[in-house]
């Protein structure tokens, strides 16, 4: 059965009703018939009707047996990250979500959870990091915003032979490009604010584990911490999942016409592209993504300067200049005044993050229209420098 049927049929049918569409359990708790004899459900914290047809919609889209939803996808690797104990190290990609750092650094490093960063673009890299204490490998691929690619296959394997669980932030592949756990991850993480709700109108996580034992500990801490998903972002979120395959490949398509538009212009220095066959691990990407490089570019600019990206970013019509990724209507963010704003200049070009990169989340505008966008966006940069010029 194709992807978009099974998603559209995993949904059930209300047996009280026959809605066609998931009732929205707006409730905090359920009578019961007699002191511990309900319906499966006693609290709305440990359990909603709404957000259990998302907990499973996410297990099955990425072929796990658990789902849980938390109210952002911080939450959810919040959850995660309660697994450990003190003296606990976690080996992570080292471009990294910035969130993810902050919750790492600044948070549970008081508890005394080391984490070693290490450049996953090539899996051999881990070995050197990994020791007794490592407990989880925590990866994103492709990352944010340099677009790396690693082997979710090759490091799972690695990281069993040291006793680790793999964890795969899959937010900016989605279960329609990659499923990490059928490549031997163990745990995957969504930001669902991103393409799994699709439209830019909700903030959720979710995580999906093929393991019921350990997929029973995080359902544990998430009752007893408590940081879930309400019923009406649930809903939201299962009515965006319901075309996740559809946008994903409009998504992919825009984002490779811009890459090559990019690619081919005077003023662009580098493309950032899991789907151009210049990228670094392009052979990595199209087998473990289906083929499809996902919606986002990112690029740099030969006048490699903060000015020049702001004249792209101030220029363009179509592409509008926010934070997030993901949604049907394309977005562009500036990292280095932006998401990574709070990293030291050194460190972030040090990471690739120029001062002029540019991240390009492609809508599913039409390709053309967005590609004529990004041209408007270089017009503008072209005219900064040559004013430039004259001045000098
Ligand atoms: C946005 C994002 C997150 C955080 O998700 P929120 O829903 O904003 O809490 C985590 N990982 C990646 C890769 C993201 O892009």
């Amino acid at each position: 059965m194709q992807e978009i049927t099974r998603i559209l049929h995993a949904l059930p049918i209300d047996p009280l009703t026959g809605s066609i569409s998931t009732p929205v359990y707006q409730t905090a708790t359920f009578v019961q018939d007699a002191p511990g004899e309900h319906k499966g459900f006693d609290y709305a914290r440990s359990g909603n009707p709404t957000r259990q047809v998302l907990e499973n919609l996410i297990a099955r889209l990425e072929h796990g047996r658990r789902g849980l939803a938390f109210a952002s996808g911080l939450a959810a690797i919040d959850c995660v990250l309660k697994l450990l104990e003190a003296g606990d190290e976690i080996v992570a990609v080292d471009d990294i979500y910035g969130g993810s750092f902050r919750l790492f650094t600044h948070v549970y490093e008081k508890f005394g959870v080391k984490v070693h960063y290490v450049d996953t673009t090539d899996a051999h890299n881990i070995l050197d990091a990994l020791s007794s204490r490592t407990r989880l490998v925590w990866l994103e691929t492709p990352t944010n915003p340099t677009l790396k690619i690693s082997d979710i296959e090759e490091i799972s394997r690695f990281a069993h032979a040291a006793g680790a669980l793999v964890v795969v932030d899959n937010t900016f592949a989605s279960p329609a490009l990659q499923r990490p756990l059928e490549l031997g991850a163990d745990i995957v993480i969504h930001s669902a604010t991103k393409y799994l709700a699709g439209h830019s109108d909700v903030i959720a996580g979710l995580l999906a584990v093929k393991d019921e034992e350990l997929g029973a500990r995080l359902k544990f801490i998430q009752n007893a911490s408590g940081g879930i998903l309400g019923p009406w972002d649930s809903w939201l979120t299962i009515r965006g999942i319901e075309t996740l395959p559809l946008r994903v490949e409009a998504h992919s398509r825009n984002a490779l016409a811009v890459a090559r538009a990019l690619a081919e212009h005077d003023a662009v220095a580098e493309v950032f592209y899991p789907g151009l066959p210049t990228h670094k691990n392009h052979a990595i990407a199209t087998r473990q993504q289906r083929g499809l490089g996902g919606g986002v570019v990112s690029f740099t600019l030969k006048a490699d300067t903060e000015q020049a990206a702001r004249a792209f970013a101030t220029s363009t019509q179509l592409f509008k200049l926010a934070e997030s990724l993901g949604g049907v209507k394309s977005l562009l963010c500036h990292p280095a005044t932006m998401t990574h704003k709070s990293i030291p200049r050194e460190k972030r070009l040090a990471a690739g993050v120029r001062d002029s990169l540019v991240r390009l989340s492609c809508g599913i505008e039409g390709a053309a229209d967005l590609v004529d966008d990004v041209r408007l966006g270089l017009e503008a940069v072209s005219k900064v420098e040559s004013h430039v010029f004259a001045l000098s």
